[in-house]
């Protein structure tokens, strides 16, 4: 069955990765524009990183007929460099044009910093001016509490944007409720030691789903899983949950939310 794997930093994993992805299924992934394990120090390394984004992804992606999309955006942790951030906010507009972005991200809080919230909240208001899709990081560990309170409240305060256009991702037990309630579509991200496991995401759509809920793997360069979702999949279904929610789950739902954005378009999958 087709899956999309709704947030994977493919710059940071093997071409043998791409492989075992669409042998399981993968016809699309979105890559969120993140930090790559280091603090870049210039507005330069950015504008490399979001061509790599742009173009050299989606002709990797291609080869083993799998569309890549992309985010822009200045991820949390390096958000907190303020200098940096309004260069490297000036060069997001040129790259949204491009044909495979669909929208701005991620962004959002990491440390849950004055820095990093004021260089949020410029990025929801070019998402809000420019009418993108946004996609929202939220804290991991002992942050995430105060940070997905914060992201909802700059959410309300300081943006325009319609609730249905907001993918607030690694949700967790804890904050997927408040995300939900406010209108705003929730993502399980399936990442070893600081995120769910496929039991714990089957769990949360069982309690909470499955309306505007994604899962994804998050794969990184850190300790990580390409093929977390076809591991959700195969739980649910040991579960007994019938093919039409998996499909949901893993298809529909992302389809919906990221078909919002005229450019995203699998036709021709
Ligand atoms: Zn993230």
């Amino acid at each position: 069955m087709a899956y999309i794997e709704n947030h994977c930093r493919m710059v940071s994993r093997t071409t043998d990765d791409y492989a075992r992805m669409a042998l399981t299924g993968c016809i699309a992934v979105t890559e969120s524009a993140s930090w790559p394990g280091y603090d870049r120090l210039t507005a330069e390394a950015f504008d490399d990183y979001f061509h790599h984004l742009t173009e050299v992804e989606t002709a990797r992606a291609a080869k083993f007929g799998i569309h890549h999309y992309t985010w822009i955006g200045l991820n949390p942790r390096e958000s907190e460099n303020r200098k940096l951030a309004g260069r490297v906010l000036q060069l997001i507009p040129r790259y949204l044009d491009h044909p495979t972005a669909l929208g701005i991200g991620e962004i959002g809080l990491n440390r849950v910093t004055r820095n990093e919230f004021d260089t949020f909240v410029e990025q929801l208001e070019l998402a809000s001016d420019l009418k993108q899709l946004v996609l929202i990081h939220t804290p991991h560990m002992e942050d995430k509490d105060k940070g997905t309170i914060l992201t909802l409240k700059a959410l309300r305060e300081h943006a325009d944007l319609p609730s249905d256009r907001v993918l607030i991702d690694h949700v967790e037990e804890h904050t997927i409720e408040p995300v939900l309630d406010a209108g705003f579509w929730a993502g399980i991200s399936l990442y070893p030691v600081t995120g769910s496991s496929p039991e714990r995401g089957v769990d949360m759509i069982e309690r909470y789903g499955p309306d505007r809920l994604v899962v994804s793997s998050s794969g990184d360069w850190g300790v990580s899983d390409p093929l977390a979702v076809p591991k959700l999949m195969r739980e649910m279904r040991r579960r007994g949950h019938p093919e039409e929610l998996v499909r949901k789950i893993t298809f529909d739902n992302p389809a919906r939310f990221l078909g919002q954005s005229p450019k995203f378009d699998l036709r021709h999958a």
